[in-house]
């Protein structure tokens, strides 16, 4: 794995794992992680407010 992952995702290279959706590496496990990845994320949460 590219070990500059971590560093951009801000987390330790055994908190990164595969985005739910996209299959990206994202910070997936610990504290302050996700199942999605922040560009995921953002789009569920855009589609949230236009189905609002
Ligand atoms: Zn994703």
């Amino acid at each position: 794995m590219d070990a500059t992952i971590p560093a951009a995702l801000n987390c330790t290279l055994s908190q990164v794992g595969p985005c739910a959706h996209c299959r990206r590496p994202c910070h997936r496990y610990g504290k302050g992680a996700s199942p999605l990845c922040r560009t995921c994320r953002t789009e569920r949460e855009a589609a949230l407010q236009a189905a609002k």
